[in-house]
């Protein structure tokens, strides 16, 4: 029987596990152990409404207080977990140790970091969670200019919101064009164009050689092509890496995030790890894969929770991924890796369009713009493996629901 699950880390994928034990009305012990000092809360608004002062705090929250506020609930905040000793089941935190027949591993990701001069001074920021947000909107209410090193999401989500705010907003990506890991060329120009309208100056394929700054405060990039471009502060937001410290000290297997089944389960049966810190097998695309999302930390962990019930689910889906600038929303269902051709649906000059890969045929992902319907209907046709004719997907006046 289990009697106790304990849940390392506090966050979103944490704050689904515990929600869905409870809708499951598992009746043992639960302890949640997270060493941020907030009860598990969305980290979407963050880089969106929070960033623009349009959120408060308590609206970021997963659940509100009064949710956990069970007899078998244990919250145990602002506490590192430090090690996991699997013989004995039982993991050691800063402030003690804990027993479990159940271990949920959510320990997310943290920020890549600049290693580079300047790295140290104040006004260079990283984005994670509430407390980093918090020190930006402090700097950005007497900033003029803002540097942001990156266009991947965080990069781009601050551009809009900074723009919105009236600064000056200057993007450098290393790549040569942006959201190139997650977007084609013509969707990275329509990002590129829609921003540079507004005002954002763009620098790509530019690299970071250093920041420089006056009296301990940030005043600069100098760039790889040794142009210096002045800043009141940067925010860097250059990828993440997964936690999986814990995990592999303790002996699991790690490939790229902690290696699990299509149950959510480690090596170790009585250990199951969710949300970005974990490697699934896909059946869709084959492989082991790690996820950055919403949609996986929620369902990896309703997944996990329902294993610990006994209940045998498996975590198969088509994955999906949103990001809001301006009044733009792109929704990106599936994975575009490896794709052999793309077609546009729609005019890109309205901006109502959408991009479809495919490879050999399959269709595999879909970035749609301002286009909620082609997102919803592609998603089908994926998790189905249609093999649709491209000259019908491309025609917008063909249902992509006829097309499966
Ligand atoms: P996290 O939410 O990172 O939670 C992990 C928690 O574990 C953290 O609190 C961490 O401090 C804690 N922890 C780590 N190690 C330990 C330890 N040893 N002991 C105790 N605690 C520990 N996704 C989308 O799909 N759409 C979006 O629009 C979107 N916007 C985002 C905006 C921002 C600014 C950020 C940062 C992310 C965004 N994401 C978005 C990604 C999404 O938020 C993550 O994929 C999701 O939070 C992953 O959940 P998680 O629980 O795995 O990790
Ligand atoms: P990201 O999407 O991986 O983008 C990072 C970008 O920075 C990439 O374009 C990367 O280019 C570039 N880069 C890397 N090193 C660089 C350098 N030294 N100089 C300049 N550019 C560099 O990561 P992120 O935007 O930092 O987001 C962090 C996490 O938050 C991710 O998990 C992300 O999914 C999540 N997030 C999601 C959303 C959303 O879904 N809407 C919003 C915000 C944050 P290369 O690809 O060439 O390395």
């Amino acid at each position: 029987m289990v009697e106790r699950v304990v849940v390392a880390g506090a966050g979103h994928a944490a704050g689904q596990t515990v929600a869905s034990l409870k809708q499951k009305n598992f009746d043992g012990e639960i302890v949640l152990v997270g060493d941020e000092p907030w009860l598990p809360y969305q980290r979407p608004p963050l880089s969106k409404k929070y960033l623009a002062g349009e959120l408060p705090a308590e609206r970021l929250l997963f659940k509100p207080e009064r949710f956990y506020d069970e007899p078998n609930f244990d919250l145990r905040l602002s506490t590192r977990v430090t090690s996991i000793d699997r013989s004995r089941r039982r993991i050691a935190t800063e402030a003690g140790h804990v027993d479990y027949d159940r271990l949920i591993l959510a320990t997310g990701s943290r920020v890549r970091r600049l290693m580079i001069d300047g790295a140290d001074l104040e006004g260079v920021h990283y984005l994670r969670n509430i407390a980093d947000v918090d020190r930006i909107r402090t700097d950005l209410a007497s900033a003029r200019k803002i540097v942001i090193i990156g266009a991947g999401y965080i990069g781009l989500e601050v551009a809009a919101v900074a723009r919105q705010l009236g600064l000056e907003v200057h993007v450098v990506e290393m790549a040569g064009r942006v959201m190139s890991r997650v977007v084609s060329p013509p969707v990275s120009a329509f990002f590129e164009r829609e921003h540079a309208g507004r005002g954002v100056k763009l620098s790509l394929s530019t690299g970071i050689a250093g920041f420089t700054g006056r009296d301990g405060r940030v005043a600069g990039v100098k760039t790889s092509r040794d142009e210096v471009i002045a800043a009141d502060l940067i925010v860097v937001g250059i990828g993440i890496q997964p936690n999986t410290e814990l995990a592999a000290e303790a002996g699991l297997e790690i490939d790229n995030g902690i290696v699990v089944d299509d149950r959510c389960r480690t090596g170790d049966p009585r250990i199951y790890a969710v949300g970005d810190c974990s490697a699934h097998p896909s059946r869709i695309y084959g492989g082991r894969i790690r996820l950055e999302s919403v949609h996986n930390a929620v369902e990896q962990a309703k997944t996990a929770a329902a294993g610990v019930c006994g209940e045998d689910v498996v975590y198969d889906q088509v994955p999906w991924f949103w990001s809001d600038q301006y009044d733009i929303k792109l929704q990106i269902a599936g994975l575009s890796d490896g794709y052999d051709r793309f077609v546009i649906r729609g005019d890109k000059r309205s901006r109502s369009f959408s991009c479809l890969y495919l490879a050999e045929g399959r269709l595999l992902a879909v970035d749609a713009v301002n286009a909620p319907r082609d997102f919803m209907q592609s998603k089908s046709l994926i998790a189905a493996g249609a093999t649709p004719d491209p000259d019908r997907l491309a025609d917008p006046d063909t249902a992509l629901s006829d097309l499966g």
